[in-house]
């Protein structure tokens, strides 16, 4: 294990390196914190050495913990993971502590031995609470370096004393961003906001921290929280201003999170609760809130979807074996809403783009979204005009076929009408016949669309999410031959732009839009049925849901829902069910067609922003008696993941990591609870299809328990039991 090295000069100063050698960017795990502790130990204990500076031989300095290590400690402690958990964070402790003290006498507080920290690039997570318990933290001037503690957006907290230093050292509102948002800065900002002491040029960093070290006096290196008469910036609980502080943190936090987030909660805790006590006693607290959030089923989901899966679907884990196919230059056909989004996220990373449209105008109009992108970034100085003059330089916007020569993929984004798209798709084969051709259709059967080809092995489904620069789910859909080939340029194009792909098989509404339909249907058609349109929409959202199922509606819009209405009827028949369809055509003929219109099920006012529900919607008369919050919740929910689990019965989801990604990702489905598989493993598959039974045996046969889930909960498993061993390993 060499993920730590030590070395001592001449004048004294021990230089202790953080080089994972297997990784490109340094991770903690339970050995490399033992060997840092030991090297402590040593550099302490040894009369030669004056003082210490941590450093990483890499660029960066760490990406944070191996959450990997989290799964390890709750398998070797089964019987009592809570003990394994709050040991193995209490050891952290310990061995942060250590180096804050520094050998120095408890109560003289003198005779300590300096230690900096020497940051070169980012620092996250671990990778920012080592250097918060040295004496001075110094980070070279690297603006893309980005410095924080991001572990809220997986659903724990900083663990290694970063929440109590952070907040002793700031106060608890300064620190609050930081905490509870996961903000990160570069190393100016993190200055300005007191997290980090100095930025110097990257040449000077390591010698500015050893002179530092070695002009470091006893009282530079004695933290305030350990001197007497320590006062808390901003106040602490019970002085009048820190009053208000807390007060108001509670209910912001609450207002933000809707109580669904345990992370969010407990954190607070441990603030709250470690700001009454002593410095030590309070790490103690800070360890007993974290155990309580680890143990919370609700965060191994959140790290095993997002932080684990996430990063295992990005590194190709569904990828086939073939040769690298990273994209060269991609041809978009259609320079409308998304096309115009292709283009610009495509150009931002290099990608040479031939961007066309049937008419020059309507291919320049959707150029200027990466004109209007650039300037705003400009105006917000994350980019310069230089940057925008080299992307814009990348997108040919054109109506000339001939152009395509030379592209290796093609996505094709005009308008979703089977005709218009086969006729794109003869003449891009006429022009280029060798590229892998990718429709965006969020409807039509990739197998229908691959009969326009003749090449159906080079014929795959991209699909992504409106607005392509923001979201960062893309679904790669397999129709029936499609090839190996065309599923790995797929996926390195989404690695080459940055998102996260699902590989889904060909099925009505592929995955995403299969599973979102039914909730934003079961919300109408509780309209219908009387339920208050106010208790339907704050039933999806305390359950952890970003939109109630009203306001999607709104911003994707009354028409769209109606032509999808529609074309459903058509293709199902006599096995369509329509109880939504008369509120939804009702508002359609209002001319509420949603946000677009400034109406919806929503009021808006002239500027746009939302008012409050529809006073028009009293029309449904609401029943005198309206059903529980739990019964809402779970029509919302089970709407949702019983699509998830047909899709997996059906193949058309190969991998339940992809489902409960993709499910985040795409549509937001309840992030803490990891994905509707891990919601599904979260309940229990018995009282899942127990409440199965009880919402068809009142609501109807929607609800009925998809064979395979009744099978699991009769033998009592669980979906990543049973099927998360046999995805390929992250
Ligand atoms: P849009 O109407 O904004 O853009 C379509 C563009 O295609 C227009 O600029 C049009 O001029 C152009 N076009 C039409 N026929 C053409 C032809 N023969 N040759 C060249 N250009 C032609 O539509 P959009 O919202 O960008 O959707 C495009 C595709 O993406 C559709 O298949 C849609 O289903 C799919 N999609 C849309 C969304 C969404 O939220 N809007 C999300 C995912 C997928």
């Amino acid at each position: 294990m060499t993920d730590f090295t030590m070395e001592t000069d001449a004048d004294g100063v021990a230089v202790i390196t953080w080089d994972v050698k297997s990784k490109s960017m340094n991770v903690m795990t339970r050995d490399s914190m033992k060997l840092l502790n030991d090297l402590i130990d040593e550099a302490l204990g040894s009369e030669a050495i004056k003082g210490i500076v941590i450093t990483s031989g890499k660029d960066s300095f760490a990406g944070g913990m191996d959450l990997n290590v989290l799964g390890t400690i709750r398998e070797e402690y089964k019987d009592n993971p809570a003990e394994g958990l709050f040991e193995f964070t209490m050891n952290g402790h310990r061995a942060l502590r250590k180096i804050e003290r520094a050998g120095m006498d408890p109560k003289t507080l003198k005779g300590g031995k300096p230690i900096a920290a020497a940051l070169p690039g980012t620092a996250l997570g671990i990778g920012l609470e080592v250097p918060l318990a040295c004496h001075r933290i110094f980070a070279a001037d690297n603006p893309k370096a980005k410095i924080g503690l991001p572990e809220i957006m997986v659903g724990i907290f900083p663990g290694a004393g970063g929440t109590t230093r952070l907040v002793r050292k700031m106060g608890a509102i300064a620190a609050s961003p930081l905490l509870l948002e996961g903000k990160l800065n570069n190393p100016q900002k993190a200055k300005s906001a007191g997290v980090i002491d100095e930025v110097v040029p990257a040449d000077e960093l390591l010698a500015k921290a050893k002179e530092w070290v070695l002009n470091a006096t006893d009282a530079d290196i004695v933290k305030p929280w350990d001197q007497k008469g320590y006062k808390m910036p901003g106040g602490a609980p019970y002085h009048p201003a820190g009053f208000m502080n807390f007060v108001g943190a509670s209910a912001m936090v609450n207002g933000k999170t809707m109580g669904v987030y345990p992370a969010a909660k407990a954190l607070l805790s441990a603030v709250y609760e470690g700001a009454l006590v002593p410095f030590d006693t309070a790490l103690q607290i800070e360890a007993r809130w974290f155990t309580h959030v680890l143990m919370n089923p609700s965060s191994s989901a959140m790290i095993r979807s997002l932080f684990i899966n996430k990063e295992a679907l990005e590194k190709g884990a569904n990828r086939p074996a073939v040769d690298d196919q990273k994209v060269q230059k991609v041809g978009v056909i259609g320079a409308g809403m998304m096309g115009a989004g292709i283009a610009l996220v495509s150009a931002l990373v290099g990608i040479q783009v031939v961007l066309i449209d049937a008419k020059q105008e309507a291919a320049d109009k959707g150029k200027s979204y990466t004109a209007a992108y650039m300037d705003k970034g400009i105006a917000r100085k994350k980019a310069t005009p230089e940057k925008k003059e080299a992307v814009l330089g990348l997108i040919n916007a054109t109506t000339d076929y001939a152009a395509l020569e030379g592209c290796d993929l093609i996505v094709e984004a005009v308008f979703e009408d089977v005709g218009v798209k086969a006729e794109v798709t003869a003449k891009v084969q006429a022009a280029c016949p060798d590229a892998i051709f990718a429709t965006n259709t969020s409807t039509l059967p990739i197998t229908e669309l691959a009969k326009a080809s003749n090449d159906a092995e080079k014929f795959i489904g991209i699909h992504f999410f409106s607005p392509v620069d923001k979201m960062m789910l893309v679904e790669i859909i397999k129709g029936q031959k499609t090839g190996d080939v065309a599923v790995a340029k797929a996926l390195d194009f989404v690695r080459q732009i940055r998102k996260t792909p699902i590989v889904v098989n060909d099925a009505r509404f592929f995955y995403a839009n299969r599973c979102i339909i039914p909730y934003i249907n079961e919300g109408i058609r509780m309209v219908k049925e009387g339920v208050e349109p106010a208790l339907i929409e704050n039933a999806a959202k305390l359950v952890g849901m970003p939109l109630g199922p009203l306001q999607l509606t709104d911003e994707t819009s009354i028409d769209l829902g109606v032509k999808i209405a529609k074309a459903t009827k058509a293709a199902m028949g006599d096995a369509y069910d329509d109880a939504q369809d008369e509120v939804l055509f009702w508002m359609f003929d209002e001319g509420r067609l949603g946000r677009k219109a400034n109406a919806g099920f929503y009021a808006y006012d002239d500027k746009g922003k939302r008012q409050g529900l529809w006073e028009g919607l009293d029309k449904y008369t609401p029943a005198a008696e309206q059903p529980d919050l739990t019964t809402v919740q779970h029509r919302l929910l089970f709407a949702q993941v019983l699509e998830a689990v047909r899709a997996l019965e059906e193949n058309v989801l190969e991998d339940i990591r992809e489902g409960d990604v993709g499910a985040i990702l795409g549509w937001g489905f309840a992030p803490w609870s990891g994905g509707p598989f891990s919601w599904l493993d979260i309940i229990g598959a018995p009282y899942a299809a127990e409440r199965c039974d009880q919402l068809t045996a009142e609501f109807g046969e929607r609800f009925t328990t998809p064979a395979l889930l009744r099978e699991m909960a009769d033998k009592n498993q669980s979906f990543y039991g049973r099927f998360g061993k046999a995805a390929k390993a992250a």
